[in-house]
């Protein structure tokens, strides 16, 4: 066994190894000695080394005494966790715990033993289930769901433990939410008492996140305004016109909007809630929706009312004939 191959054990070990797992690889005590003086091994605490390549989280959390866990290992893992700074979440085995000093993330469960210096997916979650509020918890479950990570069943194994109001959080999660910005949105939207399905195909400008009402759109952007390329501004543009001439009112929200100005983003939806915004008639003759269907998807042969069935209701006459009709 080479340092070479060690760099390609890559999942569950981000360049930390256990004298376990070194010496079950083929290391002898002598040639760790040899790799940790020559420099291509560091000790982080009694057991464990880094190599040169070792993920700086997974050091920071073996080095404090632990192993990497909860939101920061979900993190790793590819999952949408609210972002929490720098500092790694950190679990460790009983004696850890016992020893007092630092404090280490829990699960409802006791302390597990460490086997891996950066958690798997199910016991990350099951520590983060106690650092997450409500909205975290169910948005990194839908990132899990959504990437087809765990199914619901192994989730539900995963929340047997926690109290009954956090496992009645799986009955909020749902795996089609693109991202976990979206995920917040809509427990807040259903908080509103809001009537909205999610991820709403509409003919001519494809799939909305939200559709509140018959006609209100939001949209979670996943990138900020100032990162966005020109080519991503005109594209939003464009979209946001086809949805105006097509009748619908688009709103876009950020993760910033969401998570530092939500009051104010709620009281835009409010406002156009209490004046009926989202229920008044859409507007647009079957004919331009053919022929935006057509220069966007290149396909106007399928159903050509905007969400997808065919009971008419965009047929030009209400367009005309809807004196509520004030305009978009
Ligand atoms: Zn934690």
């Amino acid at each position: 066994m080479s340092l070479a191959n060690l760099e390609l054990a890559q999942d569950h070990w981000r360049g930390v190894f256990s004298w376990t797992e070194l010496s079950r690889r083929g290391f002898s005590q002598a040639q760790v000695a040899r790799m940790v003086r020559g420099g291509d091994l560091h000790l982080l605490r009694r057991g464990w080394y880094a190599t040169g390549y070792a993920h700086p989280l997974v050091v920071q959390a073996v080095s404090a005494g632990g192993v990497c866990s909860c939101v920061t290992a979900l993190d790793l893992h590819g999952i949408w966790v609210v972002a929490r700074g720098n500092r790694a979440h950190v679990r460790a085995r009983k004696a850890a715990h016992n020893a007092g000093g630092r404090r280490f993330c829990k699960q409802f469960s006791g302390p597990e033993p460490e086997i891996y210096p950066l958690d798997d997916i199910p016991t990350a979650l099951r520590h983060a289930l106690r650092c997450l509020d409500a909205e975290g918890i169910v948005a990194a479950c839908d990132s899990i769901l959504n990437q087809d990570l765990l199914d619901m069943a192994d989730l539900v194994a995963t929340f047997a433990t926690a109290p009954l109001d956090i496992r009645d959080l799986l009955e909020l999660c749902d795996g089609r939410a693109q991202s976990g910005t979206e995920s917040i949105v809509r427990l807040r939207f259903r908080a509103m008492g809001l009537r909205f399905d999610i991820q709403v195909k509409i003919v001519g400008l494809g799939h909305v996140d939200f559709l509140i009402g018959d006609r209100l759109i939001v949209e979670i952007d996943s990138i900020e305004f100032h990162d966005k390329s020109p080519e991503q501004r005109e594209a939003d543009r464009l979209r946001d016109e086809i949805a105006h001439r097509l009748g619908y009112i688009p709103l876009r929200m950020s993760y910033n909007r969401v998570m530092f100005e939500w009051k104010d983003a709620a009281e835009t939806i409010t406002d156009l809630v209490r004046r009926r915004e989202h229920l008044k008639a859409l507007a647009g003759p079957r004919e331009l929706v053919a022929e935006i269907d057509a220069a966007v998807d290149g396909d106007p042969d399928v159903d050509d009312t905007p969400n997808g069935d065919d009971e008419g209701d965009i047929g030009g006459d209400e367009y005309w004939d809807d004196p509520d009709f004030e305009g978009c």
